[in-house]
């Protein structure tokens, strides 16, 4: 079924949704099942992503992106989540690192320009985001990671765990959220840097071919000018625009991976034969499947809303947090029905449906869970003292 029917998207954004479209199905599709099934990560379809412009939707044109913005790159990711969940999840993870560099102070864009900010607006690196640690997730202000200045370094002690990216051989650097004596600091750290290190990725329910890991700093240090937005600005940063931008990508891949399963049940419930008739005639199964269409437009109209007010320059705290919980709950419940509608075989690797459910389970927790998203709704409410 057309996707975009009735969304009002302009001929560009079209265009860029049929591309990536195409690409996922031809290139992305065939090896998802096999990638998850070995945790391997390609490269090498990264790099054609980069090629594709998708990562440049981000970057204004003066440092060789498009501009093309906030909706056209989620429907980007969509497109690669509705194959690929994992790809799509190591895409808007890492795609955007360099924007806060471009955003930086004259001698961090000098000097982040041709290691960073150009290699990732080709695809060629990642990022990654390190801010919960074993003992502060959803309280981020909780976190004990330190950075204390000295001389014209940060020297950064501590750990995080649950990061993604970080391991992945296009991994350039990670954003670091520690502790200062002025609040919080968000610090780049690039990979190599003596101090940082990292254990072995993490064995994980879904998501398999996305590098998750624990990291270490002891005594790391760089030079002063990596931190990122002024002192004591560093959470503020994550929980307030970083985060925002971040759930309304998250929120896209829960439209893709709910748009898949849709379509797959369909097909399964117009071929599948059981009391010699398509098990689509019968009522419980259209009612499954009507939920999951009428969830599925409702997705999509949140997170295009969210995303079309972030492009006009709206603040969208309150936007993202509500596309994100229903997106990603509701392509939770999406994955689940497929597994249903499929029944035994859904369980089984053998259809990529078993895969949509076991990946969209991080969905509901990452980048704040459920449960913080409507603790954020109520505090953009005003019902929160
Ligand atoms: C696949 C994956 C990738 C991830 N990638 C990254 C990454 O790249 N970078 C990064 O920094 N982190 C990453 N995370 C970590 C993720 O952000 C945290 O797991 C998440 O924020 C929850 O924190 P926690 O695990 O400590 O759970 P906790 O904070 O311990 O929460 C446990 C439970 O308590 C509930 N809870 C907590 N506080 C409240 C409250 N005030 N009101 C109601 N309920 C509450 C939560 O909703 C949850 O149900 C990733 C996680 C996953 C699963």
């Amino acid at each position: 079924m057309s996707a975009s029917a009735g969304y009002d998207y302009d001929d560009t954004r079209q265009l860029i949704a049929r591309t990536v479209q195409e690409f996922a199905r031809k290139e992305v599709a065939p090896g998802a099942g096999e990638r998850d099934a070995t945790s391997r990560f390609d490269y090498g379809l990264y790099r054609r992503l980069g090629e594709l412009g998708v990562p440049g939707m981000l970057y204004p044109e003066e440092v060789g992106g498009t501009g093309a913005g906030t909706l056209a790159f989620c429907l980007a990711v969509e497109e690669i989540s509705r194959v690929d969940m994992s790809l799509g999840w190591v895409l808007w993870v890492g795609a955007g690192g360099a924007l806060s560099m471009v955003r930086g102070t004259g001698e961090q864009r000098e000097a982040w320009m041709e290691p960073f900010i150009l290699p990732m607006v080709r695809g060629e690196v990642v990022s990654g985001g390190a801010i919960t640690e074993p003992d502060a997730g959803s309280d981020t202000a909780g976190a004990k990671a330190r950075a204390v200045r000295q001389g014209d370094e940060w020297v950064i002690n501590g750990s995080k765990i649950f990061i993604s990216n970080a391991g992945l051989e296009n991994c350039a650097f990670v954003s670091v959220l520690a502790k200062t004596e002025d609040g919080f600091g968000l610090f780049i750290v690039p990979t190599g840097t003596p101090g940082y290190t990292m254990g072995t990725p993490l064995k994980k329910m879904g998501l398999r071919s996305a590098d998750t890991r624990e990291l270490f700093f002891d005594d790391c240090r760089v030079p002063s000018y990596h931190l990122l937005g002024g002192a004591g600005s560093g959470r503020k940063q994550v929980v307030g625009s970083g985060f925002a931008l971040t759930r309304v990508y998250l929120a896209s891949q829960g439209v893709g991976v709910a748009a898949e399963c849709l379509d797959l049940a369909l097909e399964r419930a117009r071929t599948r034969v059981a009391f010699k008739r398509p098990i689509g005639e019968f009522q419980y199964i259209q009612g499954m499947l009507v939920d999951m269409y009428v969830e599925l437009e409702s997705s999509r109209m949140l997170r295009d809303k969210a995303a079309r007010m972030h492009d006009q320059g709206e603040r969208i705290v309150r936007e993202a947090a509500v596309a994100k919980l229903f997106c990603t709950e509701s392509a939770k419940r999406a994955a689940d029905t497929a597994v249903q509608v499929f029944g035994g075989l859904g369980y089984m690797d053998e259809t990529p449906v078993s895969r949509y459910y076991r990946d969209i389970r991080a969905s509901t927790i990452a980048e704040g869970t459920s449960q913080i998203q409507k603790h954020i709704i109520a505090r953009e409410l005003g019902v929160m003292g």
